[in-house]
């Protein structure tokens, strides 16, 4: 027995490991077909089963407060309805007379294949939705097996693709994780196994269904992005004990209290949370979130024909905002440009695109993009605490040019009588090394800064953060990068602003003491790093902290810096 690692995308965080089922669909035959008029009928019947099904999947969902999985099956059962479908699947049954199983499936791969072939990642991610509702029929009209009866015992389920109606239907118990030969992180089933925590890889290949059908035991880690066909027994006690160490420590840390949090002696930090969607939002409060840090926006606008208007934008800002009522909701301008595109807004080739046209330079030069963000932003601000977040800031310039258009967008919904909030606080973000050498000027400008270490390493280093061929390089805790955040809290505190750190740094309980004393105020981290960095800033001292940013700013190397930090448990 060979042991076999795949590496696919890291579609839902979490370990599995057991036999591994590999699931398929099992298109049976449709059986010879009756009168067209019988078909029609049974046809009608198993649409209204299947909906009924979906309608309880989204009910459940929704009595879990769990509300964009939700909407997930009420665009299932929109796709469902759609008359096109039904009248191509008809006219199958009536003028070809294909029996109803053959005749649904048909018409509805014909809709998947066209949306397929637009080539385009929203669209085709679409067409697995049409897949798995038609899977959903056929199974009805056939009385095919689908992944419900085929899982049997608890294992890790490995397929082509599946549905978010066929993870919806398994059996929590049962389905350990599963690992996809067809990729898209954005699909409707990864963004389910997220909500429902559920392991999950993606984008394996084909090649993974038939390795996969000889291997006795696999395991799965969904934070890697890894599936791996009869680990050793050593690999396998090792995965099994990260697996036990994460529910033990996901328990003690679910249980711990919540409420504001303060370092041994006393000293406030806050506790803000990183989201893109309201599910993640959800699970901010879950995990005691006193706000959100940063709400990337460009989710909203990523894989998708058309850029979002202001309407669906105030949507997926209230929808946050009733996750965390009263509390303050820190809302980032579309940030886009570098490594990530729009379908929407074609960007040219740039030799240098970290370098070029990214961030708020994209919104300056197009306000017809962030004119309707920043209008959607103050309709927001009327019934919540929302706070604006500029990316990619270098000069006090750009942020004043903001605000020009912040009132151009007040002027616009004064005129149109829309609500909307007198005032709203405007921060930058501090990633870009100009920016925290022009701290001074930034702070008596801007309401708030927050630190995106992430981009301060890689621009501070000149080392591209997603380039594995310099990953050595990139240190978030080289003493340059930390320089640069230090001189940023002395400026912003010096104009009694305060400063958060919203970059990957913010998460990491290790390196919390050396953040407070460096002078960062508030922290903002994925939710379910929450629990980890609280025990942290609840575990450092004030003065201790100082002591080791003091010495971080002296020394020569990230490896330096490292060997100052405390162990954390
Ligand atoms: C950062 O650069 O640290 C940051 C938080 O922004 P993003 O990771 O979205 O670029
Ligand atoms: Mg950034």
């Amino acid at each position: 027995m060979t042991t076999r690692t795949f590496t696919g995308q890291a579609a839902a965080p979490g370990i599995a490991s057991g036999p591994a089922v590999v699931y398929d669909p099992g298109i049976a035959p449709g059986a010879p077909g009756g009168e067209p008029a019988e078909e029609l009928a049974r046809l009608n019947a198993a649409i209204a089963r299947v909906d009924t099904t979906i309608a309880a999947y989204e009910q459940r969902l929704r009595n879990q407060g769990k509300r964009e999985e939700a909407e997930i099956f009420a665009a299932h059962r929109v796709l469902l309805r759609d008359p096109a479908l039904r009248d191509r699947a008809a006219a199958l049954v009536v003028e070809a007379g294909r029996p109803a199983a053959d005749a649904f499936s048909t018409a509805a791969e014909e809709q998947a294949s066209e949306l397929e072939q637009l080539d385009h990642v929203y669209l085709s991610a679409r067409a697995a939705d049409i897949r798995d509702v038609a899977r959903q029929v056929r199974h009805v009209l056939t009385g095919s097996r689908g992944l419900v009866e085929q899982l049997t015992t608890p294992a890790v389920v490995i397929a082509r693709e599946l549905g978010p109606s066929e993870l919806m239907n398994a059996p929590r118990s049962l389905l350990q994780g599963f690992a996809l030969a067809a990729g898209g992180l954005t699909s409707h089933t990864c963004i389910l196994a997220r909500g429902l925590g559920i392991p999950a890889v993606v984008g394996l290949g084909d090649a993974i269904l038939h390795a996969a059908a000889s291997a006795r035991i696999v395991a799965l880690d969904g934070d890697t992005g890894t599936l791996t066909l009869d680990p050793t027994a050593a690999l396998l006690a090792q995965v099994q004990a990260r697996q036990r160490d994460l529910k033990t420590r996901a328990a003690t840390l679910r249980s711990a209290p919540r409420g504001p949090v303060h370092t041994r002696d006393g000293r406030r930090v806050r506790l803000l949370a990183n989201v893109a969607t309201p599910a993640e939002a959800h699970a901010a409060r879950a995990w005691g979130a006193e706000g959100i840090g940063l709400l990337r926006t460009e989710l909203l606008f990523l894989e998708r024909p058309d850029l979002p208007d202001e309407a669906e934008q105030l949507a997926l800002y209230h929808a946050i905002a009733a996750e965390l009522p009263g509390l303050p909701i820190t809302v980032r301008t579309l940030d886009v440009g570098g490594d990530k595109h729009l379908p929407a807004l074609p960007l040219p080739a740039e030799a240098n695109p970290f370098l070029g046209w990214r961030g708020i330079r994209i919104g300056l030069s197009r306000p017809e993009i962030l004119l309707p963000q920043l209008r959607a932003l103050l309709r927001a601000g009327a019934e919540a605490d929302i706070r604006i977040l500029l990316p990619m800031i270098t000069s006090v310039a750009e942020l004043r040019q903001v605000r020009a258009l912040l009132d151009e967008a007040r002027r616009q919904l004064v005129a149109a009588g829309q609500r909307h909030c007198a005032t709203v606080q405007i921060g930058v973000m501090i990633e870009v090394p100009a920016a925290a050498l022009n701290a001074e000027a930034l702070a008596r400008d801007a309401d708030f800064f927050s630190i995106g270490t992430n981009d301060l390493t890689q621009y501070t280093l000149a080392c591209d953060r997603g380039n594995s061929q310099v990953a050595e390089l990139y240190q978030p805790l080289d003493p340059a990068v930390l320089r640069l955040i230090a001189m940023a809290c002395a400026a912003a505190h010096r104009h009694g602003r305060p400063v958060t750190l919203c970059g990957e740094l913010g998460g990491a309980p290790g390196v919390t003491a050396l953040l407070i004393g460096l002078g960062i105020d508030e922290l903002s981290c994925a939710p379910a790093a929450l629990a980890a960095v609280r025990a942290a800033v609840q575990a450092t001292d004030s003065a201790r902290a100082r002591a080791i940013a003091e010495q971080a700013l002296a020394a020569e190397s990230a490896a330096q810096v490292r060997a100052l930090l405390p162990t954390v448990a």
